[in-house]
């Protein structure tokens, strides 16, 4: 085994003069991965379980009867752990997305694509399930390219339409999860008890989705994250020489060369079995180097692993690494970067609490009425009109209640309106404020009000109240 650090590794990078899933003619190249197994393949069916769990449980875990999640981008309602996120606080949606997304940048610097290879629903469903659904069916790599060579004899349709009637099965239920996370599934169990006609437009959505989920992962796949996803093309300027991810130790692996039994070896440890690239799902040989198109699935680590096993050489050719371990032996976590990264999130997390703890549940915005002057009423007082609009913040009933703060101040709406307001709804008139001439010094004076719900106050705010000068 050779464990010299003197590389005789020399960069062939003609691979990078093609696209692995576009042959000379520019046609597709179909990829038929090899069944993975081992170790880490082991440990991401566990994830996968995990993860595939929460994402199905989650739409119907409530608290304080309201879902945990809800993503309506329909009516602009979101959800997040409890937090409701209305169309009037899209400043807060932003900066929530904004600090994620620095999170999503901060650990790809660090971890590299680990999001890609275990938690993206993309690579969960193509690699655990659909694919799983493919070996059960057609068996593995050899068998489908057979198959799919073979003439249309019975057992090719009934595999075939056995296949595709699954995955259009699981597409379906994957389009009723997303819409579960849209509009609760409180509202898609309506949809879906109720008549077809009352709910045309989101029955509609849900075939869509079914299409495009189906079109997705029997035809896209691999191309979804190559070509499609915009987080896979991001990764070159995400990551660095210590980002820790699915690498090739080419010192070790450096020269490959085939086994020959019985012939002393004075070569790499890389054989040139080929195992690597056979399991890998998006086609690429991962002993050119860390390439845009590895989505970090693992399946390469076992597979060279397990002929590491094989031919008694120490595992780990292939492993999670980074670049500066493989050539200096050494990696840096924490470098300047990261900790600039960290810095600024923790900046944007402190200003997000910040701007939760005080937010309130209602914005009430009240201004004088165009064009109106104020009043002098016989009874010694001065009389302003204003327009308001209070808007609910939260996703349940408010009854609100406004109050003049100021001493001997009152307020007559014109009308009897009912300010009830509706989960994240809207309601507005027109107000007298009536002051006693005794309590206005100046021109203007500057009014506090407060927004009640019975005894709790759940807003204050000013307005300015116009008087005769004394
Ligand atoms: S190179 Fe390895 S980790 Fe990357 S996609 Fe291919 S098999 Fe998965
Ligand atoms: S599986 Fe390992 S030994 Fe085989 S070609 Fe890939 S890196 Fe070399």
């Amino acid at each position: 085994m050779n464990t010299s650090n003197t590389s005789l590794f020399e960069p062939d990078d003609t691979f990078r003069d093609h696209f692995s899933a576009v042959n000379e003619d520019g046609k597709r190249n179909w990829f038929y991965p090899q069944k993975p197994s081992g170790k880490w393949h082991n440990r991401r069916v566990w994830f996968t379980i995990l993860i595939l769990t929460l994402l199905f449980v989650t739409p119907f875990l409530k608290l304080n009867g309201q879902p945990l999640l809800l993503l309506n981008v329909i009516d602009r309602k979101f959800i997040i752990f409890g937090l409701f996120i209305g169309p009037q606080d899209y400043w807060l949606f932003g900066l929530t997305m904004l600090s994620f997304m620095l999170f999503i940048v901060l650990f790809t610097t660090i971890f590299g694509r680990l999001w890609c290879g275990w938690a993206c629903p993309q690579t969960v469903f193509m690699e655990m399930v659909f694919r799983k659904i493919e070996y059960a069916i057609e068996g593995d790599a050899g068998k489908q390219k057979l198959l799919n060579k073979a003439p249309w004899t019975s057992d090719k349709i009934l595999k075939k339409g056995l296949k595709y009637t699954v995955f259009l099965t699981v597409s379906f239920l994957i389009a009723n999860l997303l819409l579960s996370y849209v509009l609760g599934v409180d509202e898609l169990a309506k949809i879906i008890r109720e008549p077809i006609q009352e709910h045309l437009p989101l029955f509609t959505g849900i075939v869509i989705f079914t299409l495009v989920f189906y079109f997705n992962f029997a035809w896209l796949r691999d191309q979804a994250c190559t070509v499609v996803c915009p987080y896979g093309r991001l990764q070159g300027v995400l990551m660095d020489r210590n980002s820790i991810v699915v690498a090739y130790d080419y010192k070790r692996g450096e020269p490959r060369e085939k086994l020959h039994k019985g012939q002393s070896r004075s070569a790499g440890d890389c054989i040139s079995c080929f195992q690597c690239v056979n399991v890998c799902p998006t086609g690429i040989d991962i002993r050119n180097g860390t390439q845009m198109e590895c989505v970090n699935c693992t399946a390469c680590i076992d597979a060279c692993d397990n002929i590491m096993d094989k031919i008694g050489f120490d595992k780990g050719l292939i492993r999670y690494t980074s670049e500066n371990a493989i050539v200096n032996g050494t990696n840096k976590l924490i470098t300047k970067r990261v900790i600039a990264y960290i810095a600024v999130l923790v900046l944007l997390w402190s200003v997000l609490a910040y701007t939760i703890a005080v937010r309130t549940d209602t914005q009430t915005t009240l201004f004088r009425a165009p064009g109106s002057q104020y009043i002098e009423n016989n009874d010694g007082t001065v009389s302003n009109l204003y327009t308001f609009k209070i808007f609910n913040k939260t996703n349940r009933l408010v009854h609100p209640e406004i109050r003049i703060e100021a001493a001997g101040g009152r307020l007559q709406f014109a009308g009897n309106p009912d300010l009830t307001l509706e989960g994240a709804g809207m309601s507005e008139g027109t107000v007298f404020i009536i002051m006693p001439k005794s309590q206005l010094k100046k021109r203007k004076t500057k009014l506090q009000l407060s927004v009640y719900q019975g005894n709790q106050k759940l807003e204050t705010f000013e307005t300015t109240f116009v008087a005769p000068e004394e």
